[in-house]
């Protein structure tokens, strides 16, 4: 089973605190859109993953298992 990041683009305001939590994941662009740069999720990373979720004040983000 493999573990995905989402972001709904539609929820999304560039708040820029997933970017924090994982930036290995996540950029904002120039255009203050979210970028995600590592959609596919190792189980080592996924604290950082929960914590972006998390804490995303639009909820914008999901993980998808699949
Ligand atoms: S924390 Fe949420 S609202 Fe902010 S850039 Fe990330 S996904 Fe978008």
């Amino acid at each position: 089973m493999s573990t995905r990041v989402e972001v709904d683009e539609g929820l999304c305001q560039g708040h820029a605190v997933c970017t924090g939590e994982a930036p290995a994941h996540f950029r904002l662009g120039a255009d203050g859109k979210l970028h995600i740069v590592k959609p596919e999720i190792d189980s080592a990373d996924l604290p950082q993953l929960d914590a972006a979720v998390r804490y995303c004040p639009n909820q914008a983000l999901r993980l998808v298992k699949s």
